[in-house]
């Protein structure tokens, strides 16, 4: 089964996708850290952010690869490991610009096709589902409401000593999401057969285990 999860920032997708992969054995496929990636390289390279044309050469010319050490997801990007570089609030806003450009999404396009093409994995990201594996046997798209969301997030910061008001990052949210949402080449949103989930009210374990009740009703009917 190939699993594609999408949905807006901070909904629990990430963690979700791991755990499920984890669950199920399956190979995990994190396509936000190649935008990631190429918004790391593009300040490493001196290229601005909205620079299209640039940046689709750059993301095009980038090799990347995903592998697993001590139960973590590392990406190496020309051999060396970006995992903990591309986790920055810098990366982050600029990951978020990179993608909404045409030529990043296209260069990046043919890789994540073929990640996404194996049986026995689970792929997140905002248009997999959609773009990515359109015939995945299943897909979910997460969602919870923004407060939640935000509040979520600020304890993830500060939990690393960042101090931030929920009014910030609620704003910072909001417009990374607008942006996904608006742009032009594979905008974020819930495919036709996704099933939608609402994590608002939902601890990590019920959302997995309601995952889980749609995986054993599709085994059924197959
Ligand atoms: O999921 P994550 O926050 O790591 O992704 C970084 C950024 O990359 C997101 O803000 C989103 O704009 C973009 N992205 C995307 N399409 C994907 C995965 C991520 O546009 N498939």
């Amino acid at each position: 089964m190939r699993i594609a999860i999408d949905g807006t920032a901070s909904a629990g997708k990430g963690t979700l996708a791991k755990r499920l992969a984890e669950k199920l054995n399956y190979s995990y496929i994190d396509t936000g850290a190649l935008y990631r990636g190429v918004a790391l390289m593009a300040k490493k390279h001196g290229i601005d952010w909205y620079a299209a044309d640039e940046l689709g050469v750059l993301a095009e010319s980038l090799q990347f690869q995903f592998r697993w050490e001590e139960s973590e997801l590392h990406i190496y990007c020309e051999q060396e490991d970006i995992t903990s570089q591309i986790r920055t609030d810098e990366i982050s806003t600029g990951a978020s610009i990179v993608s909404s450009l045409a030529p990043v999404r296209k260069a990046l396009l043919k890789l994540q096709k073929q990640l996404g093409s194996k049986s026995g994995t689970v792929m997140d990201g905002r248009d997999i589902g959609t773009v990515i594996i359109p015939d995945a046997e299943l897909k979910i798209y997460v969602d919870a409401d923004p407060i939640v969301r935000a509040k979520r997030r600020q304890k993830q910061y500060r939990a690393k000593g960042r101090d931030c008001t929920l009014e910030e990052v609620l704003a910072d949210l909001m417009e990374r999401d607008e942006r996904d949402k608006n742009r032009e080449t594979a905008p974020l949103k819930r495919a036709a057969e996704a099933y939608l989930l609402d994590t608002t009210e939902q601890t990590m374990e019920e959302s997995l285990a309601q995952i889980m009740v749609w995986i054993s009703s599709l085994r059924t009917k197959t």
